[in-house]
């Protein structure tokens, strides 16, 4: 059975979708399989998959909407090793079209149920909301990963995410956990980062993932070349902090 996580916090530039493309390409090169959904109309993580998000033929979009088939809509990305399922612009749309049908929440849970068997891992990365969208994934799944910047704010922002979560959990989605935090974008030399990197430690416990991935600019330059860092550079320390996560995610996952 797969194991159906979402990246999400509802703030933008965090790291989600850097986190998502790594984790799925971390996990591939472990020897998982993995799909990849993007849920945000930007489609970085498609594009950072090396998918052109505007050739597709099918996206999450027709799928949200039962137009076609997880199955159908899913392509190869090649070179970074696992399957997406992609987004672009269109699915803007589906914000609005969504209220108006049934099980609203449900619809991706509904078609991830069709193709489990095909995966090991199903990532979803998530909009910068607290959206339908967000909701979508967020019933759809078994955890949510939440990467995080060890700055100032950081603690008070994550207040929303884990009442939207308790929520989620109380009235949608009884699986819902969340897995654990993720610390992004790391230096350790800033002294505010090492001591929010501590308080973290301190409130949210084993719930703060043991790997750690530092701020390193191959992660950065990689979506433009169309590939994960953990491809594009395998050797860079970003992309070495990612499959070490990815073996975590393994380990966590055998034990919940
Ligand atoms: P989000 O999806 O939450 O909006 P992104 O993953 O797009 O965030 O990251 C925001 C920016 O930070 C991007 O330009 C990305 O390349 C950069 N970035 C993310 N993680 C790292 C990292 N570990 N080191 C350096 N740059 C990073
Ligand atoms: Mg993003």
């Amino acid at each position: 059975m797969a194991k159906i996580f979402c990246v999400a916090n509802q703030k933008g530039g965090v790291g989600k979708t850097t986190t998502t493309v790594n984790l799925a390409a971390g996990l591939a090169k472990i020897g998982q399989r993995v799909l990849l959904v993007d849920l945000d109309p930007q489609g970085n993580a498609t594009m950072g998959s090396g998918v052109d998000k505007r050739a597709l033929a099918h996206t999450v979009y027709d799928v949200l909407l039962g137009e076609c088939s997880v199955a159908d809509a899913a392509v190869s990305a090649e070179a970074a090793g696992y399957q997406v399922l992609g987004a672009n612009r269109e699915l803007a749309g589906a914000e609005v079209e969504l209220v108006e049908l049934k099980q609203r929440e449900k619809r991706l849970k509904a078609a991830l149920a069709l193709v489990d068997p095909h995966y090991d891992f199903v990532l979803i990365d998530c909009p910068p909301s607290l959206s339908l969208l967000t909701l979508n994934g967020l019933c759809a799944a078994h955890g949510v990963v939440v990467p995080m910047q060890c700055e100032y704010f950081a603690l008070e922002g994550l207040t929303d995410l884990v009442n939207t979560i308790k929520q989620v959990h109380a009235n949608l989605n009884p699986d819902l956990q969340i897995i654990g935090l993720l610390r992004v974008m790391f230096d350790p030399r800033i002294t505010l980062q090492a001591q929010v990197s501590a308080q973290l430690k301190e409130h949210f416990g084993d719930k703060v993932f043991d790997s750690v991935i530092p701020r390193n600019v191959r992660l950065a330059e990689a979506p433009s070349y169309g590939l994960p860092g953990v491809v594009f550079d395998a050797n860079a320390r970003g992309s070495r902090a990612f499959v070490e996560f990815a073996r975590e995610m393994v380990q966590r996952v055998q034990r919940m």
